[in-house]
């Protein structure tokens, strides 16, 4: 006789939950979904879905009744409410205490500071003269609620404080000020760990952003000197298991001018910069989120091919996107391709997908990603004849 997989609970019902899918259909693992509304990109795919606001105790009491284990797409659910839910028996992970580092910019660097980690230099401002103490130019920063650069300015002078100011005084966060950091990229150091305590570490990759959204991941960052490298996955193992993470852990770092790593900020879920591993790693990070939330032996995280891009699919100008009916000339230009489209209308500057094209040549693997991605966003004619 075989145990019957126990359920997992996935709140939230954007892209992230929808991938876990793919990865629970071949563990055999029973998936419930609480997502925000009928038809969005998880509920698509996940059939026990059941649709509400995961700000509601009760909602999520209900949506996770009979499951072992609840994990998330986003981490936006109240802290208070993950402890109710634990207290009541149910694994949740990554677990609150874990996951408010990830919940607030102002938790997150306190604790980087308090581990000896690198930070930029930050204060808590509240003010416009704490701001102006802080120094221009500098980076302001909503504590919480902010994501893809919503909740993050640069500013250089008093007025430009204003609109930031008043934004969080609208939803009562608080402010950070951080040193505009004159990086020479972003990096991203990606690590599963499950409760056991076992953890695997990515290649570190470089990311691309452009206004604030990540746009383009190269898997593994080029150039980077093996030392660094080394040293950035030595620290994403660190915070992993010093905030007891689990799951998967995204620490997005600066590499600065002068070969230093700091530390911008965490993600405790399947992670933008982790998409490559879909088709481009020996086990794919949905898979490794799922094995180490349920506790499961974790998957190699070793690269397939030398290299592997990624390119987010973009809505341009709306009229001129194509969704399914850029398959004809997407698939036929390059058969090595790889889609991963979310089931999300094209808006403009929305993402509704991705591609990744991996290969022994870093050249190719770009033009292939990025005019794939440009394709299907709206930002080439029709070339399809
Ligand atoms: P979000 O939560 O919206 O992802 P981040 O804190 O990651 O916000 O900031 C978004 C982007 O803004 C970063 O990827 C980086 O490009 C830029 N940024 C953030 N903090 C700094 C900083 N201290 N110095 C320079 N650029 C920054």
């Amino acid at each position: 006789m075989t145990a019957s997989a126990p359920t997992l609970a996935v709140i939230g019902g954007g892209q992230l939950a929808r991938m876990m899918a793919q990865p629970a259909i071949a563990l055999g693992l029973p998936l419930r979904l609480l997502a925000e509304g009928e038809g969005v990109s998880a509920a698509q795919v996940i059939p026990d879905h059941y649709v509400g606001d995961y700000r509601d105790l009760d909602t999520l009491v209900k949506a996770t009744d009979g499951c072992a284990v609840v994990t998330f797409d986003h981490e936006h659910v109240p802290t208070e409410h993950l402890r109710a839910l634990a207290g009541s028996g149910l694994a949740v992970r990554p677990g609150p205490e874990a996951l408010v580092h990830a919940q607030d910019k102002g938790v997150m660097r306190e604790a980087i500071s308090r581990l000896g980690l690198p930070n930029p230099r930050y204060a808590a401002v509240g003010s416009l003269s704490e701001i102006e103490d802080f120094g221009f130019p500098c980076v302001l920063k909503r504590t919480r609620g902010g994501y893809d650069g919503k909740g993050v300015w640069v500013v250089r002078t008093a007025a430009e404080c204003e609109a930031p100011l008043a934004s969080a005084a609208a939803s009562a966060v608080e402010l950070l000020a951080e040193e505009l950091v004159d990086f020479r990229r972003e990096l991203s150091a990606l690590v599963a760990r499950s409760p056991s305590g076992q953890a695997a570490a990515y290649p570190v990759v470089e990311s691309t952003q452009r206004d604030g959204i990540c746009h383009e991941v190269v898997a593994p960052a080029p150039g980077l000197d093996p030392d660094l490298a080394g040293r950035a996955q030595e620290l994403a193992l660190r915070v992993a298991g010093a905030l007891d993470v689990t799951g998967i852990l995204a620490v997005e770092l600066f590499e600065t001018a002068d070969g230093r790593l700091l530390v911008n900020e965490l993600a405790m879920r399947p992670h933008n910069t982790g998409h490559w591993t879909q088709d481009g790693a020996v086990t794919s990070q949905f898979e490794n989120h799922l094995r180490a939330v349920m506790d499961l032996p974790l998957g190699s995280p070793a690269a397939r091919a030398p290299w592997t891009v990624m390119v987010n699919i973009l809505g341009g100008a709306a009229e001129t996107g194509r969704l399914y009916d850029g398959f004809p000339h997407a698939l036929a230009r390059d058969p090595h391709l790889r889609v991963h489209l979310y089931g999300k209308e094209l808006r403009p500057g929305r993402k509704v997908g991705h591609v990744n094209a991996y290969g022994a040549d870093l050249d190719d693997c770009l033009e292939r990603a990025r005019h794939a991605a440009a394709w299907f966003g709206g930002d080439l004619g029709d070339e399809s004849e």
